[in-house]
């Protein structure tokens, strides 16, 4: 098949084509300047554009992206007739400018840019003053009737070509410069005389002639020649693979080439060069900003070898350019409707403008820019809403580190980005001291080798946390996320030693109680102290304006995850519309209640053994009542109950436990009146909430030798074979904790297994919910619960315990005569309750998409080792195109999630579907969702801002760029 290849003809009959019709700006549909872009890249689309609206810009051509992408596909040569239209293109441009390129008499000299459809900043090449030669330098000296002109922009051209197209380290010529500059009385370059740049020019020819081999080259053709290659070539340069990799940007766009007419800001005090932007990058404010510098070319602004003049000072010192700069910027502005980055040239008092880009900005800017434009009639809403990304919302919502600041700090290591928000403190090793600290009123980081809930009590507390191990869905990562507190995770790169109380990173040690500063958006870690600040979101006038034209647009709803009365409101304040997931067993850990969770789990064994055989009683005597052997089984068994310490304790543990779930959840329905509240009864394996198997090892074992008799008799007298308390209870701890012992505990006796292998527990959780329900409706709150069973795998798990649950709620309607209006569910959380979810559906009227153990149990990753060991370098690799546990994995757990709505809705047409896994509150995962047709997403209360505007986008169908592209 023969490609047919745009190399440059539409650069340049678009660009004759403009340059002979001057005509007015008019707004163009976002497609035709999208197209222009593919194909020009920004740069170029952006002076083809000033050049139509009839603004002075250098004559010029673009060499397409579909001639860079024909470049690499033909092994790095020219396409067949580039090299022709170029020449043609040359010749176009000398009939325009009366110059000849290579001609002594009256030479053309070109810029060659690159120039991507996205812009790059930084990545990739730009060679200026191409057509210089010790003939044509002669030239443009008499023409320009500045022979020192000359000279500087021939050392100009021999460095930036030396540096950029043949990679020549920049030192190599900053140090004949330098050397230069320092024997002049300013010491800057434009304190060179013409005889030292003379030198310079031989010096750099000798520095380029000793590291590549061969002159510099004299001819012209063969500089524009290989800039050309340069810039190509520059597209798979490893600066630019990272950006994009970075950015998510496709390598196969391709980059345009730029060639114009040089136009020279360097020629004297009423020349110049500078950039500005039409608003404010940092603010959004409405106000030209941007700086310049006189007598200067393009890269000595960024430079920085001057410090430049900001640009409000260039109406002093050119008054009437600086007019006509301000009259193009504001005309630039309306004509793209978006704020516009800008670059100029002001040769001998004439304003050129060299390119018009749409403006970088922060996340505060892009929010009051989008919704000020829309004030002044500029855009419409939807386009508003389009402008921000929703993952910049968190910079402006969560603290985060005075940029400035940030320098003062001394990088240690880089983890996984877990939990966004910057923060800074003492570090702390253990949750303990933490606490102890946090509760003092110092700003703690909590450091561990990984978290787990014994060190929930010191998260609280904490400013933030780092961890060695552990990914995006890691015990840290998820409750710092639902804390709202920043958490670095899988730090890898840093070794915690709890016995020394310190972390080893980028050789430094760091021990506790000295300052540390963790970045949880770029997962950063820095020794010492940042200074933070913290935005509070009511005031943000502009984003609650955005967000609520995105209420109007979305269709999704948006409800958060929240464990506390506290998180609700925090929840309800940002938007949320419900709780998607309350876990109930974070209330579990706190430190009052873990005395009590520890007494019921410790006994639920055995109870459970004698209340089941009481009921196998019962039920045998039911069927024959007159039985006597039935009778005096069940008299039996009913001894055996009452006589069991187990029992006891277990129901003891249970009637306390009952009465502080129930104030829980009577604050969370006070907090969400009116909305619904999803509850998920306990999930995690028994174990977790017990202290770790290893650390008791070591205290019975320890404890053991030091009550050895012999060694004891002589030195402390206690009685040989004697066990003390301590090791008695250690011991029973560690029999208890080794008889839960499961080799997979993410795939053992959890979830609704748990449940059912434990009822009195679920039972006693519903009846808090219950209790809490019907004490809030009767104090006229209006309450709307939804019981989760979470982890159900087969419909008959449901069958036999959401029966007997349900008639706990009844009995506590009943006797408390209140009727509350709730929903028993399930959460989808395994593949085979996504493939038989039609059963599902007949017992649960609602589902909710665990898709954190989806994921997992999908993939057949473990969440909390795969990012550490596996997981990020596949996705580095391009093994996977993103970490399935942040970013949803449509081909196949969404697969899972499209099948499951559509089976489950055809069992129960109104079943409601929602999300509550980590997913929940990424973008590309929430427009997922909006496709799929759940009713809502549920995520922490600090991405419910981000969930709302990214429901908006995905209902305004434009987050194409989030769509996973196949792997190669
Ligand atoms: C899930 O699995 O996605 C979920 C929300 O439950 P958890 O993270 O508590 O296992
Ligand atoms: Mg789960």
């Amino acid at each position: 098949m023969k490609r047919t290849t745009r190399l440059l003809a539409v650069g340049i009959s678009a660009l004759s084509l403009l340059l002979l019709n001057a005509v007015r700006v008019e707004a163009q549909t976002n497609d035709e300047l999208k197209d222009m872009r593919d194909l020009l890249g920004g740069k170029g689309a952006g002076v083809a554009e000033m050049t139509r609206a009839g603004l002075p810009v250098p004559t010029g051509f673009t060499i397409t992206t579909e001639a860079c992408n024909e470049y690499f596909r033909i092994g790095k040569k020219f396409p067949e007739d580039l090299w022709n239209q170029t020449l043609a293109a040359l010749k176009t441009i000398e009939e325009k400018t009366g110059k000849r390129f290579g001609d002594p008499e009256n030479p053309l000299l070109v810029s060659v840019r690159s120039g991507a459809k996205f812009s790059m900043p930084g990545m990739m090449d730009t060679v200026l003053n191409i057509g210089l030669n010790p003939q044509t330098l002669e030239g443009v000296a008499r023409l320009t009737g500045n022979e020192r002109f000359a000279w500087d922009a021939y050392r100009r051209l021999i460095q930036m070509f030396g540096k950029t197209v043949k990679g020549i380290e920049g030192h190599k010529f900053e140090v004949v410069l330098d050397k230069y500059k320092a024997k002049t009385q300013g010491k800057q370059d434009t304190d060179l005389t013409t005889d030292m740049l003379k030198d310079v020019v031989t010096e750099f020819k000798a520095v380029y002639k000793k590291e590549l081999g061969v002159d510099f080259p004299d001819d012209v053709y063969e500089q524009i020649a290989q800039g050309i290659e340069a810039v190509f070539d520059s597209w798979f340069g490893k600066r630019a693979v990272d950006y994009r990799n970075f950015n998510k940007i496709s390598h196969d766009l391709g980059t345009a080439v730029n060639v114009q007419t040089m136009v020279f800001g360097n020629m004297g005090n009423d020349s110049g060069t500078g950039v500005a932007f039409t608003r404010d990058p940092a603010t959004g404010e409405e106000a030209l900003y941007g700086e310049y510098l006189v007598n200067a070319q393009g890269e000595d602004v960024v430079a920085g070898i001057r410090t430049p003049k900001k640009i409000a000072q260039m109406q002093d010192d050119l008054p009437q350019v600086y007019q006509q700069f301000v009259d193009v910027a504001n005309m630039l502005e309306k004509h793209y409707r978006d704020t516009q980055d800008l670059e100029f040239t002001i040769e001998r008092g004439k304003l050129w403008m060299l390119q018009t880009r749409t403006g970088k900005r922060t996340a505060q800017a892009a929010i009051k820019i989008a919704v000020d434009m829309v004030n002044e009639g500029l855009i419409t809403k939807e386009e508003a809403l389009q402008r921000v990304e929703p993952m910049q919302i968190n910079q402006l919502l969560l603290p985060r580190f005075d940029e400035k600041a940030k320098k003062s700090g001394v990088f240690l290591a880089k983890g996984l980005n877990a939990s966004p928000g910057a923060a800074t403190g003492i570090a702390a090793f253990d949750a303990d001291t933490a606490e102890e600290w946090g509760k003092a009123g110092k700003a703690v980081i909590l450091v561990r080798p990984e978290t787990n809930p014994d060190d929930v009590h010191g998260m609280l507390v904490a400013k933030g946390i780092l961890t060695q191990r552990g990914g995006a869905t890691s015990h840290a990562a998820v409750v710092a996320r639902g804390l709202g507190k920043p958490c670095v995770a899988g730090t890898e790169a840093m070794r915690v030693d709890l016995d020394k109380k310190q972390f080893v990173a980028n050789g430094k040690s760091v021990k506790q109680g000295e300052y540390i500063s963790i970045d949880g958006t770029t997962g950063e870690v820095f020794a010492g102290q940042i200074a933070t600040s913290t935005p509070d979101f009511e005031k943000e006038a502009d984003l609650v304006q955005l967000l609520t034209w995105a209420d109007e647009t979305r269709r999704l709803g948006v409800w958060a995850n929240a464990d506390y009365p506290k998180d609700a409101a925090v929840a309800r304040k940002f938007g949320a519309q419900g709780i998607g997931l309350c876990r109930t067993e974070h209330m579990f850990f706190e430190q009052v209640r873990l005395p009590f969770v520890q007494q019921m789990i410790l006994n639920a064994n055995e109870a459970q053994l004698k209340l089941d055989a009481l009921a196998r009683a019962e039920s045998d005597l039911a069927k024959r009542p007159d039985s006597k052997e039935f009778k005096k089984a069940v008299a039996e068994a009913k001894k055996a109950v009452k006589a069991s310490v187990a029992v006891k304790t277990y129901k003891a543990a249970l009637a306390k436990l009952l009465p502080m779930q129930r104030k829980d959840f009577e604050g969370i329905f006070k907090v969400m009146d009116g909305l619904p509240v999803i509850i998920r009864l306990i999930d995690p394996p028994l174990h977790e909430f017990l202290p770790s198997h290893d650390e008791l090892l070591v205290e019975v074992t320890e404890l053991r030798a030091k009550g050895n008799p012999v060694a004891h008799a002589k030195t402390k007298g206690r009685p040989q074979g004697k066990k003390s308390k301590k090791l008695k209870d250690a011991e029973m701890m560690l029999a208890a904790v080794e008889s839960m012992r499961e080799a997979n505990p993410m795939l053992g006796l959890r979830g609704i297994r748990l449940g059912i292998t434990y009822p009195d527990i679920l039972k006693m959780q519903v009846r808090a919910i219950f209790e809490a329900a019907c004490n809030m409706q009767s104090k006229g709150v209006v309450v709307k619960p939804e019981v989760m069973i979470p982890l159900t795998g087969h419909v008959n798990e449901l069958a036999v315990s959401q029966g007997a649950l349900e008639e706990v709620a009844k009995e506590v309607m009943a006797k408390k005569g209140v009727e509350v209006e709730y929903k028993f569910g399930t959460m989808i959380e395994v593949p085979r309750a996504a493939l038989t979810a039609g059963e599902i559906a007949k017992y649960a009227q609602f589902f909710s998409f665990g898709t954190n153990d989806l994921t997992q149990t999908t993939f057949g990753y473990s969440r909390d080792d795969a990012e550490g060991k596996f997981l990020l370098r596949y996705v580095e690799e391009k093994i996977l195109p993103a970490n399935p546990f942040q970013q949803l994995d449509r081909t196949g757990v969404g697969q899972l999630i499209q099948m499951a709505v559509k089976n489950g809705r055809a069992t129960r047409t109104n079943l409601e579907v929602g999300i509550c896994g980590e997913h929940g509150g990424d973008p590309s995962s929430i427009e997922f969702c909006h496709h799929a047709g759940l009713n809502y997403v549920s995520c922490s209360p600090f991405r419910v801002p981000i969930a709302r505007l990214a429901a908006a986008q995905a209902a305004l169908e434009i987050l194409t760029n989030y769509l996973q592209g196949d792997v190669k």
